[in-house]
């Protein structure tokens, strides 16, 4: 096939199987702009499953860039909670902030004025461009990458270097219809070209992908093994109640509330008889001893939570993760 009836096929296949999203609606210019800003980076670490109800509940909270720009902080952490990575919820607010502020209150339809926007990196300027402004991108998300590497069958380091998949896009040729080709691209990768058990009977491209003709799906990634880390946790209890403190002492979690903890080496974790538990977190994994104090004990920026009052404060997961751990143990 050629890139023209690679194009057709790609978007015949769209038109008809395309998954129902609520940024997908029909929508005036300045809610798809500001739609697909929101979905692109609730997308950059979670599922569209997960994301779905948050986008949702977010959209309904927050409808507009400038409600973005002036909603205060607690209700912003409020509607994150529990979509994790809540950097990208002050980048969001930062990013609606300085686009009223420099930008006249317009999404900037220029590459390198969306990558100076806080939180918007090379992936979602392009899927910007591509999603919100129909301009002529193919951002290479894990999904595009997937694909390109099964179709030429890319093994080598070299091969499967950014620089050569970027290169390698060529292969999907251009649009008349760019928002929707992104899309058609990222949604094989999602539905089709899946990670195990690829549909290749329902793949548009199968007739161009050597992955298919040799029978080997097999995907070869750049390790990413995240750095193993030590903590050690304090749990402090008063009848029901349980000591959290404000953390500005870790880079991760910035100001949300966590157990007192602190970093410990290897030999101290093995050598601790405590609980323990693992949490995995997006740039390392921790490893962390659970310790009981009998006393009560006053930190600054502390303050004692009862745990039948959990809901209506602003919890991480991370910190969530640890209370189930303790209420059993
Ligand atoms: S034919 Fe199979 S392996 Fe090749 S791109 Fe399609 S789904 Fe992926």
């Amino acid at each position: 096939m050629n890139n023209q009836s690679i194009t057709k096929e790609i978007l015949n296949w769209y038109d008809n199987n395309k998954r129902i999203l609520p940024w997908r609606k029909h929508l005036t210019k300045k809610q798809k702009q500001y739609f697909t800003l929101v979905s692109e980076i609730m997308l950059q670490q979670t599922q569209v499953k997960t994301v779905i109800p948050y986008f949702n509940n977010f959209i309904k909270k927050v409808p507009n860039l400038s409600a973005l720009a002036r909603i205060n902080d607690r209700k912003l952490m409020k509607c994150w909670e529990g979509l994790g990575y809540y950097s990208r919820a002050r980048n969001l607010k930062k990013t609606a902030q300085k686009i009223i502020k420099e930008f006249n209150g317009n999404l900037p339809d220029n590459i390198e004025q969306l990558k100076s926007l806080p939180g918007i990196g090379d992936y979602t300027s392009t899927a910007i461009m591509a999603i919100a402004f129909n301009k002529q991108f193919i951002p290479l998300d894990g999904n595009v990458e997937r694909i390109l590497k099964r179709v030429f069958f890319l093994k080598t380091k070299k091969e499967i270097s950014k620089d050569n998949l970027h290169k390698k896009k060529s292969f999907f040729g251009k649009s008349n219809r760019p928002s929707d080709y992104a899309q058609a691209i990222m949604e094989i990768g999602a539905l089709i070209c899946k990670p195990l058990n690829p549909v290749c009977y329902e793949c548009p491209i199968s007739k161009n992908c050597k992955a298919f003709k040799k029978k080997d799906f097999d995907i070869k990634s750049k390790n990413k093994f995240n750095k193993v880390k030590y903590f050690e946790a304090d749990i402090y209890k008063n009848k029901n109640k349980f000591l959290l403190i404000k953390n500005n002492k870790f880079n991760f979690l910035k100001n949300l509330l966590i157990f007192p903890m602190r970093e410990i080496n290897q030999r101290k974790f093995k050598s601790s008889l405590n609980k323990r538990i693992n949490i995995k977190m997006s740039n390392m994994d921790m490893k962390i001893t659970i310790n009981k104090k009998n006393k009560k004990k006053y930190l600054s920026n502390s303050f004692f939570l009862d745990k039948d009052n959990i809901k209506n404060h602003i919890l991480p997961s991370f910190t969530k993760k640890i209370f189930k751990s303790v209420l059993k143990y």
